[in-house]
């Protein structure tokens, strides 16, 4: 009897353990599992700030180049992205170009490597930065441009359109566009936008387009948009 209830509690002791180490390799298996996928974001997305180094881009009325306001929100929009589910890889990331200093052309050389980054990215969607100008000061309103042959640039292009009119000027007008010309758009395959976030020709949006925070209202509007194209939705 007492040898008995001695092999039933040794019993009950060896299922306990048994158990118990059951529940430490699930727990362990979850653990690893769930830190796998926290490592693997579901999108990736390339940011390309505009010109650089040597190549200003358009000069603004304020004397701001261009360069410096495309890379501030791209790095802006970095942030936000990569809080969101994504993988975001920039086609520079400071002050400089991308070519060699061997190119001739180097002007091509960079948008030649920037297209190349882009093609090797498998990005799920590629976001150009950039800054507009024209002769007359009056222009402003930031417009999207895809590869006119491309519909899902364009569905990206129409859905960013939105959000910038809705974040950053309800008055602003312009819609996107189609665009045959532009080197990079005809050198790469992935859904790729150009988005002109405003214009350093005009006075008021060239003021803004310098402001940090402003700047943070356009990298918002962006991924926003770029959030709902990658997810699918309401468009
Ligand atoms: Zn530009």
């Amino acid at each position: 009897m007492k040898k008995n209830s001695i092999n039933r509690v040794i019993g009950f002791v060896i299922v306990g353990l048994v158990l118990l180490a059951a529940v430490i390799e699930t727990g362990r298996f979850v653990y690893t599992w769930s830190q796998q996928a926290a490592k693997q974001p579901r999108y990736t997305i390339v940011i390309d700030p505009g010109h650089g180094g040597n190549d200003p881009g358009k000069i603004g009325i304020n004397d701001v180049p261009e360069k410096d306001v495309n890379l501030a929100i791209s790095l802006e929009l970095k942030e936000i992205l990569e809080q969101n589910d994504c993988r975001v890889v920039m086609t520079r990331q400071k002050d400089e170009a991308l070519y060699q200093a061997g190119d001739t052309n180097k002007k091509v050389a960079d948008l030649r490597a920037r297209c190349q980054m882009i093609n090797d990215s498998g990005a799920d969607a590629v976001i150009s930065i950039h800054q507009n100008s024209f002769t007359a000061e009056s222009s402003r309103g930031a417009q999207v441009f895809y590869r006119a042959s491309s519909q899902e640039g364009k569905k990206l292009a129409d859905i960013l359109q939105t959000q910038l009119v809705s974040g950053l000027d309800p008055d602003n007008r312009r819609v996107a566009k189609a665009n045959s010309d532009y080197f990079m758009l005809k050198n790469t395959t992935a859904t790729m936008v150009i988005v002109e976030c405003g214009f350093l020709s005009n006075s008021k949006e060239a003021e803004l387009l310098t402001q940090a925070s402003y700047q943070r209202r356009v990298a918002w509007a962006v991924a926003l948009g770029v959030l709902q194209y990658v997810s699918g939705g309401l468009s």
